[in-house]
């Protein structure tokens, strides 16, 4: 018997119609058509498994994105499917060490989506072969195997093996009582659905109200574009909400930095619990000028950090209160450990970003491993979550009183219904023949 290799890379550009409805809209992207350059790592086990992941972008350059998976296809295929799965972070650095596509970042951007969309399909099927979701299959491996899952090259200044290690371990304490509350109360959420950019005040206002009821303690609302509108936007949403739910707002990167303390503060009467992305992400000095500039108000970043550099930098200049690492931005499982340590360390909790298309569904694994088996906590963290084409994954989340459910299946959740794929497969699958004949239903407009 020989052992399984990879036998294929499938690349996939599979676009969903978002920007019809104004779902996603914001200061910076208003019309999203929410993508995913999607990968299927086969083998040739015989055992029916697949790893499945995607990078996420919002339409136009997921052909990019999606050419950018393609020319990784080299090193994955013919490896072994043991040897790959048991331990991914030397794939990982493989690839970020291919000496010409390094070129192309190194270690950012388009190159090192596709690179994580590689790795964390790795780990999908890492986990599926061991039957286990990816939450448990980290919080029940070994500290020291963890530990050198990470990749320490330019941030051991700020974190070494050694205290990995130490941090995983007493991480350990405990974990088996806190496995058995996330399965049985899951984990915070917050809902970002009330408050996009494009909808009427009467809508933000009827899903405000909604998500309280739903159980929710934070909302979000998008804010940037015009200030008169915020300002009655969130008067509106802290009218509908009450005083002690948390109304998150979120810059999606509009301002300088004076403009950023400027606009927060004229906000600051309806007690926004942080700002998003207030500026660009590369902005690490200027994010700790606009933390001093509007506390008690707390600044929250990561969806758009490229890397665990950038993230060391944020924390070693005290530029942030909370960190949002993204499943689908960085270098995959892998660097998002790195991530979560250097957060533990510094003491910062984890909000993660999702929503998108698969985002919450990836995402939930690496906050619930955080709880169980790093951090040990779920106070100050909340998992984003937005109610959006869930029902194209086989795995797809489920909230409870405002808590994720943790999910139960092998796999990192990341696998779309075949059909799906199918549909929306882009420019060739159903939908978008059927789009481009003029056959599909017209424009809702923003009134739902
Ligand atoms: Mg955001």
């Amino acid at each position: 018997m020989t052992a399984a290799r990879i036998t294929e890379v499938d690349v996939i550009d599979i676009r969903f119609p978002t920007s019809r409805e104004l779902d996603g809209s914001d200061a910076m992207n208003p019309d999203p058509d929410y993508s995913a350059a999607y990968v299927i790592l086969r083998t040739d086990a015989g055992d029916g498994l697949e790893g499945h992941a995607f990078a996420f972008t919002i339409g136009r350059g997921n052909d990019v994105q999606a050419a950018a998976i393609a020319a990784l296809r080299d090193h994955v295929v013919g490896l072994s499917a043991e040897a790959v799965c048991a331990d991914p972070g030397s794939l990982s650095r493989a690839l970020v060490g291919d000496s010409q596509l390094r070129w192309l970042g190194p270690e950012k951007g388009v190159m090192h989506m596709a690179i994580g969309a590689v790795v964390n399909a790795v780990w999908d099927l890492a986990a599926k072969r061991a039957g286990r979701p990816v939450w448990k299959l980290l919080t029940d491996s070994e500290p020291e195997w963890l530990a050198d899952q990470v990749d320490y090259r330019y941030i051991e200044d700020a974190l070494t093996r050694e205290e990995a290690v130490a941090l995983l371990r007493k991480g350990k304490d405990g974990s088996a009582g806190r496995e058995l509350r996330l399965l049985a109360n899951g984990y915070p959420a917050y809902t970002t659905s009330p408050g996009w950019l494009g909808y009427s005040d009467d809508k933000v206002v009827r899903l405000a109200e909604r998500a309280v009821a739903d159980g929710f303690t934070q909302i979000k609302l998008k804010v940037g574009a015009d200030l008169a509108d915020d300002v009655r936007r969130m008067r509106a949403a802290r009218a509908a909400v009450g005083p002690d739910v948390r109304i998150a707002v979120d810059a999606n990167q509009r301002w300088n930095v004076a403009e950023a303390v400027e606009w927060t503060n004229a906000l600051a009467e309806y007690a926004p619990y942080w700002i998003e992305e207030p500026t660009s992400p590369d902005d690490i000095l200027g994010h700790a000028t606009v933390r001093r500039g509007v506390a008690p108000v707390k600044v929250a970043t990561g969806e758009h950090v490229h890397n665990r550099v950038v993230f060391k930098q944020l924390l070693q200049a005290e530029a942030i209160d909370v960190l949002q690492i993204d499943a689908a931005r960085v270098g995959g499982v892998n660097e998002n450990l790195a991530i979560l340590l250097l957060a533990a360390k510094y003491g910062v909790p984890v909000c993660p970003h999702a929503g998108g298309v698969g985002l919450c569904e990836l995402v939930r694994h690496l906050s619930m491993f955080d709880y169980v088996a790093l951090t040990g906590t779920t106070e100050d963290r909340l998992i984003e979550y937005v109610d959006h084409l869930h029902e194209h994954f086989k795995d797809p989340v489920a909230i409870v009183n405002g808590h994720y459910v943790a999910p139960t299946a092998p796999g990192f959740s990341s696998e779309m219904h075949a059909t799906s794929i199918e549909a929306y497969r882009h420019p060739g699958g159903a939908f978008w023949v059927a789009d481009a004949a003029g056959l599909t239903e017209p424009r809702e407009g923003t009134n739902r």
